[in-house]
């Protein structure tokens, strides 16, 4: 039975934004939005550029032989029906004009098969069907766009070279295969295979197909279910992956990502709060990777930001901008499900392995037993201060195995967050004489809120410091090298660095576990204010496959056991 038909005309007069196919990629983004709307998990697109030709074939819903007929008739769709509904649009396309316009600017034939029917091959010229034939073909739509600006070459000038052009095809495919990550991607360029994606049912196990240096490890994913703020009764979905900053980062402000719905948009608002976030936990200039998708309510979301629909505006901003804060948060803590055992493995296996090359002792890798992964977890919190080695390392135990812990950025990272928490300017009991300060100094300190009188020529008096500086005997260094730059941020990094405890410094059991237990409640446990990892966790299953313990006794004595 037939479900396309055509729009009323004043939903026409409502929606009429034009589609815009004026390029290869648009006709790709247009034909895989359908075949995502149809419920496709299996994609295969093959492009020709130098002959204006691509082929999409998905696995999707496919379409009987009536709305092979009716699916090129200018706004016709099978996604909305009146008015009412354009407020809740849950699917990707809805104006029923991509098909209609494709056939007006090119060659098309679409074969599909819906269900038990037959499958029918339908060929198509300026929007009218010319032939029909049925064909054997699996439940799926395969759609044949060729000679696409054939009878207006002119818009064929103009766009960009077809290295460019694929390469924005790419990016368009690895966008959707992240709002997707259930469907399957094969990509060829002129029939050889280009590229592959496959489906997961998470954007974790995307990411590292398309950023080839990143590793699933490496990242650390939360999905909240949340009562939708204009619908009690539905539950909105935010799903956050992060790379953790302690291994995981880039070098342009180029991944943070944000979909709504099932797709890529702009919200600075959100990218913002990411950012924010996840400032102070890496190196500087490093920027973060962190893909949010938050799937709720169509009438959440407001699409007119920008004709593209592109950009968008949240009805609930200052909820969702809330909700994603606590979703960083709690990706960041040190709980036994946002450790990645296999990660601290690896990273141990490479410590493991240059003690081994160092004391030239060869390990017969056929002889190691693999380690079993799939250990039980066990809780990461109960960390109990043993030993400091070199007044640097806590040694803390852990039911798991042994944590090393590097005392002054741990205590930095404490410094820092109690500091963003509550900077405080407190006056000092004897003024500060700074000398010998230029112009610029003088209003770094100002900028960051110290009160400065002038005194004499080139003589400053300082009146009031940070709380944790006031009281140091090192209070005027500390503030000559707060006047040497950066905003208030680097001035509070600056100031948890100088404040912490010193490396070298002799730390008894009482405070290394005072220091420990408040490391581990910080917001961003894993590295300090510049982006410094903080501690290493040596598992006890890396250390028993280090000294052998999964041997077989007897065996690896040279004894035959009967
Ligand atoms: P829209 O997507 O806005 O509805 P289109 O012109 O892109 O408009 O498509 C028209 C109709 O054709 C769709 O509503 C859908 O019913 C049908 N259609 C298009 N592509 C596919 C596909 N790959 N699988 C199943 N149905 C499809
Ligand atoms: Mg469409």
């Amino acid at each position: 039975m037939s479900i396309i038909h055509p729009l009323p005309s004043d939903v026409i007069a409502l929606i009429a934004a034009g589609e815009v196919i004026d390029s290869l990629t648009a006709v790709i983004r247009e034909l895989v939005e359908n075949a995502i709307d149809a419920e496709a998990n299996r994609i295969v697109i093959s492009i020709y550029p130098e002959l204006w030709k691509v082929k999409i074939a998905d696995n999707g819903r496919g379409m009987d032989l009536e709305d092979l007929r009716l699916c090129v008739q200018p706004h016709t769709t099978s996604k909305i029906v009146d008015r009412d509904d354009l407020w809740k649009i849950t699917s990707l396309g809805f104006r029923g004009e991509a098909l209609h316009s494709i056939s007006q600017l090119a060659n098309l034939e679409i074969s599909s098969r819906q269900g038990e029917n037959i499958g029918w091959k339908v060929h198509y010229q300026e929007g009218k069907v010319i032939e029909e034939k049925p064909i054997a073909i699996a439940q799926g739509t395969i759609i044949l766009v060729s000679n696409l600006f054939g009878n207006c070459p002119v818009r064929r000038k103009g766009l960009p070279s077809v290295s460019q052009q694929l390469k924005t095809i790419q990016s368009l495919i690895y966008q959707m295969a992240l709002c997707h990550p259930e469907i399957t991607w094969l990509v060829f360029n002129q029939d050889k295979p280009w590229f592959n994606i496959s489906g997961s049912d998470s954007p974790k196990a995307i990411i590292p197909q398309l950023i080839k240096s990143v590793s699933e490890t490496d990242l650390q994913e939360i999905i909240l279910s949340i009562p939708s703020p204009d619908k009690e009764d539905h539950i909105s979905q935010l799903n956050l992956v992060v790379g953790l900053p302690d291994r995981c980062f880039r070098y342009r402000l180029d991944w943070v990502k944000i979909a709504v719905n099932g797709r890529r948009v702009n919200c600075p608002e959100l990218e913002q709060i990411i950012l924010s976030g996840l400032s102070q936990t890496l190196p500087r200039d490093h920027f973060p990777l962190a893909f949010l998708h938050l799937k709720t309510t169509p009438a959440e979301i407001d699409w007119n930001r920008h004709p593209a629909k592109t950009e968008i505006y949240l009805h609930s901003l200052s909820f969702w901008q809330e909700q994603v804060k606590l979703a960083i948060e709690a990706l960041l803590k040190l709980t036994p499900e946002s450790l990645s055992k296999d990660y601290h493995n690896q990273r141990v296996n490479m410590v493991l392995k240059v003690a081994e090359n160092e004391q030239g002792y060869a390990v017969d890798k056929a002889i190691v037993p693999e380690i079993n992964s799939s250990r039980s977890t066990v809780s990461l919190l109960p960390l109990k201060a043993v030993a400091q080695v070199l007044n640097m390392y806590i040694v803390a135990e852990h039911p798991q195995g042994i944590w090393l812990i590097e005392q002054h950025i741990a205590h930095e990272r404490v410094l820092y967050e109690q500091i963003v928490d509550r900077w405080q300017l407190v006056p000092l009991s004897s003024p500060i004489v700074l000398d010998k300060l230029t112009d610029y100094q003088v209003d770094q300190l100002i900028k960051i809120g110290i009160e400065i009188d002038t005194f004499g020529e080139k003589t400053h008096i300082a009146r009031n410091a940070p709380e944790l500086l006031a009281k140091r005997e090192d209070c005027q260094q500390a503030l000559l090298e707060l006047s040497l730059g950066g905003d208030l941020q680097t001035a509070q990094v600056a100031t948890a660095c100088r404040s912490a405890i010193r490396n070298g410094t002799l730390l008894s059991l009482e405070e290394m576990q005072l220091l420990i237990d408040q490391w581990k409640l910080t917001r961003n446990p894993r590295t300090c204010p510049h982006g410094r990892p903080i501690f290493l966790a040596l598992e006890e299953s890396s250390l028993s496959r280090f000294f052998r313990r999964n041997w077989v006794i007897g065996k690896s004595h040279g004894l035959l056991l009967s």
